[in-house]
């Protein structure tokens, strides 16, 4: 069996959080191939090691002495080394970091830093080999992953390897410079491997024990999900649940992997398992869990026999591309259209302008604009085999006084997204916990 483990900052932070780490990977000997983040935060008010890569490139560029920054970063990994008694000369490895800093300019190279040099000291710690991640992770000319190769190289680079760490976060471009991911990268990385290598299971280890049915800042005793379908926690992670990174399930996906969500500080729970859906165990829950985020903008469009009418959609559609913006839901009624977008990226007179050309290129009846408007995405696979959900989340947000201001199904059965005022997003969230949850 092979097990693929990620560690993501916390578990990263400092020597203890390293011991930790070092006792689940030597727990069992399926736990092969490690990889790893940047250190993170120690304490609320701390700095992680990757902004302050970050913080050292702009100082660099700006022409400024970021020396004085990369010293922090110098002083938490010499002290890191010490505590644990390591002989590494990380002394050396840090001033040869420097010096590629100031040559390579770049900030991804810096960025990436981070991950290399926890990687460098969590291989010397375990006693594993070091291999690199940006020999076998490579973008292509357009900057997207390139899967094929990639998947191949870390098949071939780790085929005679027993015991690695990998760093997180970063490969290289088509022209051989090292390159990111976005942020909360080193998941995909995780799961790159655990594809390449065909693992049996991804382990992201991380300090929370899963995903909760619930954010816990709304309903205080929300539960930890105990078992996810990919699609599953594709609606909860699009609707803000932040626990792994967007991108992180494809790679893994395709192969059919499960994932592990596990806690580094609390290691004998059992956390969330994301597994596909043939292998989904099945609970007896209509829906598995809710998750929202605030600020949408609702166009709304009438026209009397807009469905009669060729092309309505795709018209008023294209309007919203020419400016770049992305449509979120799009639900319609024979003579209405309703477009929902992020509020963030309707900026200065962007609004306006949509509005306007709309106006021009389909001539509706009546064009109306809701703003501060906050979707809930209510999720589960349960509720695609039940009759009754909807009636009874409409009549749950109906007795706490929520008016629903949109109402999307998609497709699969598999979500219901209900659109309501900012200001009625966290009675919308509890009046649905409280139905169906308790
Ligand atoms: N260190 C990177 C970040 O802070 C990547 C990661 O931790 O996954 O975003």
């Amino acid at each position: 069996m092979i097990k693929v483990c990620k560690f993501g900052g916390t578990s990263m932070a400092n020597a203890n959080a390293l011991k930790q780490v070092k006792d689940i990977v030597l727990g069992d000997k399926d736990r092969r191939y490690i990889v790893v983040s940047a250190p993170g935060k120690r304490f609320k008010e701390d700095i992680k090691i990757t902004d302050t890569l970050y913080k050292c490139y702009n100082e660099l560029v700006s022409g400024g002495d970021f020396k004085g920054t990369f010293n922090l970063i110098k002083d938490r990994f010499i002290e890191m080394v010490k505590e644990l008694n390591l002989t590494i000369d990380i002394k050396s490895i840090l001033e040869q970091t420097e010096k590629e800093i100031i040559e390579n300019k770049s900030p991804d190279f810096t960025a990436s830093r981070g991950e290399y040099l926890s990687a460098r000291v969590m291989a010397e710690f375990l006693g594993a080999e070091f291999v690199d991640a940006a020999d076998m992770i490579r973008f292509d000319s357009r900057g997207k992953l390139n899967e094929d190769y990639t998947d191949d190289k870390v098949a071939s680079r780790l085929a005679s390897v027993q015991f690695a760490v990998i760093p997180g976060f970063y490969g290289k471009d088509s022209k051989g410079n090292v390159k990111t991911f976005s942020r909360g990268g080193s998941d995909v990385t995780g799961s790159i491997i655990a594809s390449g290598v065909e693992a049996d299971l991804y382990e992201n280890w991380t300090d929370v024990s899963g995903f909760l049915t619930c954010d816990p800042r709304i309903v205080e005793n929300s539960k930890v999900i105990k078992e996810l379908t990919y699609k599953e926690l594709r609606e909860l992670s699009y609707m803000g649940a932040a626990v792994l990174h967007s991108e992180a399930i494809f790679p893994v996906m395709k192969k059919k992997i499960s994932i592990n969500i596990k806690n580094t500080f609390k290691p004998t729970d059992a956390g969330t398992m994301i597994v596909p859906s043939e292998a989904y165990t099945g609970t007896d829950n209509v829906i598995t869990g809710i998750a929202g985020k605030k600020d949408f903008t609702v166009i709304f469009i009438e026209k009397n026999l807009m469905n009669a009418e060729v092309g309505f959609i795709r018209k008023v559609l294209s309007v919203v591309e020419k400016h770049n913006i992305c449509v979120e839901h799009a639900p319609s009624g024979i003579d209405t259209l309703s477009i929902v977008l992020e509020s963030a990226q309707l900026k200065g007179e962007v609004l306006f302008d949509i509005i306007n050309e709309i106006r021009e290129s389909v001539n509706p009846d009546f064009v109306h604009v809701i703003e501060n408007i906050s979707l809930i995405a209510i999720v589960g696979h349960g509720m695609a085999r039940r009759a009754g959900t909807a009636a009874k989340i409409f009549t749950a947000l109906a007795k706490a006084g929520v008016n629903i201001k949109m109402i999307d199904q998609g497709s699969s059965e598999l979500n219901i997204i209900v659109g309501v005022s900012n200001e009625d997003y966290e009675k919308c969230i509890s009046a649905i916990y409280n139905e169906f949850m308790c």
